[in-house]
């Protein structure tokens, strides 16, 4: 109530409340997975702040960004999916704000000149939500088997794969996330099978294809380590890598490539710079079937000789290409994959349900309906708003639409509620039901 010294009954002036904040997930590119996540279970989009005097209204609540990585999605506890989120910067609500009450000034009548309370607010959703991750990784190995490939894995990453020195050894694909201190990230991949045996002739796996086909950029690892006594092994190796990955998929085969010149622990540093050479020349030969070489850097997993330089170059062309832009006529092969697919902020979450019982109706919903459900019974405005409620939510017409006659008492929540609209002429059954896209069944509607 305003109350000033010569304002003799200043009246009401209680302002609205404040709406809360949303829980917001938003990419950011330079995230590959949700290991933060797990920091923190339970998130919360701000308050909204209390009406105040003087009609002020209460500040509304900031959203809570939550940074995901590319290729998050998010599933409600029914493993609904609500959001596919795949581009940087594409943001999805996942819970949002409740909104606030209205003050005291809001409710002045006729009969009721200085009603002394005001509205509480509607809660926000609240729910658990389970993120998914589907791995996208920037960059995949391609190698003969024992060219080096889960050892550099191992060194440069967090991951484990099997070094072993006989072919086969990596049996699942494996992703490691490489960090740099100012925490942007790089997954690469190792996938198995992909060329093992392809220098005996033996056939690739094409199991693991969807792996390096989401890659935006090749890592092709060859060894050095026959270099000294066979000059010709590392271009040799180059070729059939290249011949099959041509044969494989040539979009694939046509990714850029930074070629990794391994184990130079084992020879020296003027045979490493032949190789490197023998390797560029041998690859503008083949410039038909592969895609630019954007670097080629010799280095040990074994002395981590060379490895920063590698990493930095790995980096710098991994965010390069990953941001959408084609380079040339290299087309980023997740591009097509991305702008198919549609992103819907969230699937129609209805706030009720319907049930069709014998001779009445139930309704089931949110929190928000049963509290005012059960204040309707003595609080006008409550019942009030529980008739917006249902009008704003499409549950009126649901419940004309399943048949609900004006005056029909329907159980909200427990609480029997007799429910009467003015007539509507569009009030057709079967009008309503397909406006609504729901289906007119016995026991659930
Ligand atoms: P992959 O088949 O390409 O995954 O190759 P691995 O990483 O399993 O390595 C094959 C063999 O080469 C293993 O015996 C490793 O110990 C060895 N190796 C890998 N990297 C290096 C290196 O930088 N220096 C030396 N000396 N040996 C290495
Ligand atoms: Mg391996």
């Amino acid at each position: 109530m305003r109350r000033e010294a010569h304002v003799p009954r200043g009246g009401v002036d209680g302002g609205d409340g404040g709406d809360g904040g949303s829980v917001i997930l938003r990419v950011e590119s330079s995230r590959r997975d949700l290991a933060h996540l797990r920091r923190k279970l339970v998130y919360f989009g701000e308050d909204g702040g209390n009406g105040n005097k003087k009609k002020q209204h209460g500040r509304n609540g900031n959203d809570l960004v939550i940074p995901v990585p590319a290729g998050t999605q998010a599933y409600d506890e029914a493993g609904r999916k609500l959001c596919d989120l795949v581009y940087p910067g594409q943001e999805a609500v996942v819970a949002k704000s409740g909104v606030g009450g209205r003050g005291n000034t809001h409710f002045v009548s006729s009969v009721k000149r200085a009603p002394m309370f005001a509205e509480i607010g509607l809660p926000g959703d609240e729910f658990k939500l389970e993120m998914r991750l589907k791995l996208m990784a920037d960059a995949a190995l391609a190698g003969l088997p024992n060219a080096g490939k889960s050892s550099l894995l191992r060194k440069i990453s967090n991951a484990k794969p099997k070094v072993g020195d006989y072919p086969f050894t990596t049996l699942a694909p494996v992703l490691g996330t490489i960090e740099r201190p100012d925490g942007s990230q790089v997954i690469v991949v190792d996938v198995p099978g992909l060329l093992e045996g392809a220098s005996e002739g033996i056939g690739m796996g094409h199991e693991f294809l969807a792996h390096f086909e989401r890659a935006r950029i090749l890592v092709h690892v060859i060894s050095l380590e026959d270099a000294e006594h066979d000059p010709e092994s590392v271009v040799r190796a180059a070729r059939v890598i290249q011949g099959e990955l041509w044969k494989f998929s040539p979009r694939v085969a046509q990714l850029p490539q930074i070629i990794a010149l391994t184990k130079l622990d084992l020879v020296s540093e003027e045979i490493a710079e032949r190789a490197k050479a023998d390797v560029s020349h041998a690859m503008e030969e083949l410039a038909g079937e592969r895609g630019p070489i954007l670097d080629i850097r010799a280095l040990s997993s074994a002395t981590t000789q060379g490895l920063s330089k590698f990493l930095s170059s790995l980096f710098q062309y991994a965010e390069q290409y990953g941001d959408g832009t084609p380079v040339g006529d290299v087309r980023r092969p997740d591009l097509q994959l991305e702008e198919y697919r549609v992103f819907r902020p969230r699937p129609k979450r209805r706030r009720w349900r319907i049930f069709r019982e014998k001779s009445t109706f139930r309704i089931a919903g949110e929190p928000a309906m049963r509290l005012l459900a059960e204040r309707a019974a003595e609080d006008e405005h409550a019942r009030e708003r529980l008739y917006d409620f249902l009008e704003e939510s499409g549950a009126l017409r649901a419940l004309k639409a399943a048949g609900a006659r004006n005056g029909t008492t329907v159980e909200a929540f427990g609480i029997p509620l007799e429910l009467w609209w003015n007539a509507d002429p569009d009030d057709d059954p079967y009008e309503l039901a397909e406006a609504l896209d729901v289906d007119v069944a016995n026991d659930d509607v």
